[in-house]
């Protein structure tokens, strides 16, 4: 047995379907009274039914959420809380909802209750992002992390297919760089194990049928393991890559990460073998880029950079910026390997097959 650290994180998880009806108890349970709902415009009309729920528990509604999380906009989410006199948030939706969470409760320190509906498990971490200036700053902040999680399958049913394939593999990826982390540790590594079985399970399912509760349930269990992994050990080489072409090209999130990830993993494959015997395992393939890259071309996703925005000019800026300042990585990533990963970056874009 190796030797590890394990940090657990203070939250409380209400899984199940039909479980956003206990979210007045859950209210009730964080001792607040007036909780602002927070959405995107295009799922406004949940955060309206959340409002409804909570009846006199609702302060208002802020249904302005954008990805990346515009200083601006979360300064004037900030503001409506100030007004309205809200002692709670409710985030219902993704990632991006779920950041502007984090960004009232930075400033405020008003506790966070996540309702997640993608598979990006910003609810299960500590970690922050704010774009200000066009630069995204993120960091670690343990007021930031939601004290109450409602997963609630039936709230998932309505993700477009699409969106659900690629946010099922962002979620896999956190899995999948935990099992090579520099700070693994047994628990981190049972949870991605058993989060990445879950999402290889509900993927295919979820594309024949995507009403099918049984594999949405699937899905948001995979869904909160991974994000466990993510919010309690170190990212690498795949999350560096992610940030470079999210934040400097401007690149939709999960399906970026769905692109990248067999070609970063297939980079680290020779320094991670233990790591990539137990991904290829849990997947059912020999190999675990190949059999990532499968998923994800026989599920309809994109596998070529070329086909969500990326323009080939700015391969290699990319290549500069990802160099810089490596993450920690089992196969080291700077300056020395610019051209490899010049080279990770092509094939990725070209949508050729992970080496
Ligand atoms: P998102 O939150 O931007 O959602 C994408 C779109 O799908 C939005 O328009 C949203 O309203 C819509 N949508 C979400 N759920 C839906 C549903 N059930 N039905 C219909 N439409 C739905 O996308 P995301 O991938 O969840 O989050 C991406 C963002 O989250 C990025 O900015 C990323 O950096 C951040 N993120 C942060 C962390 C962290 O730990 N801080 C972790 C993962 C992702």
């Amino acid at each position: 047995m190796r030797d590890f650290i394990f940090t657990s994180h203070p939250q409380r998880v209400v899984f199940g379907a039909g479980s956003l009806q206990h979210l007045a108890r859950e209210i009730d349970a964080l001792g607040a009274k007036r909780a602002l709902v927070l959405s995107t415009p295009g799922q406004v009309a949940q955060a309206e039914h959340v409002a409804g729920l909570l009846g006199a528990q609702a302060a208002g509604i802020f249904a302005r959420a954008v990805m990346h999380v515009p200083i601006e906009t979360a300064r004037e989410a900030r503001e409506v809380a100030r007004r309205l006199g809200a002692d709670c948030a409710v985030a219902i939706g993704g990632g991006s909802t779920t950041g502007l969470g984090k960004a009232i409760a930075l400033d405020s320190g008003l506790p966070i209750l996540a309702i997640p509906t993608t598979y990006a498990g910003s609810e299960m971490t500590p970690i922050y992002g704010l774009t200000e200036a066009g630069l995204k700053k993120t960091g670690k902040d343990p007021r930031v992390l939601p004290r109450t999680v409602i997963y609630d399958p039936e709230l998932s049913r309505a993700l477009p297919v699409g969106l659900s394939v690629t946010s099922g593999i962002n979620a896999i990826a956190h899995a999948a760089e935990g099992l090579y982390a520099q700070d693994s540790n047994p628990v981190t590594d049972l949870m991605a194990q058993e989060g990445i079985a879950a999402l290889v399970r509900a993927l295919p399912a979820i594309r024949r049928s995507p009403a099918d509760l049984e594999a949405r349930a699937d899905a948001l269990y995979g869904a909160w393991l991974c994000g466990s992994v993510l919010g309690s050990v170190g990212m690498a080489l795949h999350h560096k890559l992610c940030h470079t072409l999210g934040g400097s090209f401007n690149l939709p999130h999960a399906e970026v990460h769905t692109v990248v990830l067999p070609h970063a993993l297939a980079f680290n494959a020779a320094a991670a073998p233990e790591a990539m015997q137990r991904i290829a395992r849990v997947i059912g393939a020999s190999s675990a880029p190949q059999g990532l890259f499968d998923l994800a071309r026989d599920n309809g996703a994109p596998v070529a950079l070329k086909d969500i925005g990326m323009r080939a000019a700015d391969l290699d800026r990319a290549a500069d910026l990802a160099v810089l300042n490596p993450y920690w990585n089992p196969r080291p990533f700077g300056a020395s390997e610019r051209d490899a990963i010049r080279a990770l970056l092509q094939r990725a874009f070209d949508g050729d097959p992970p080496r």
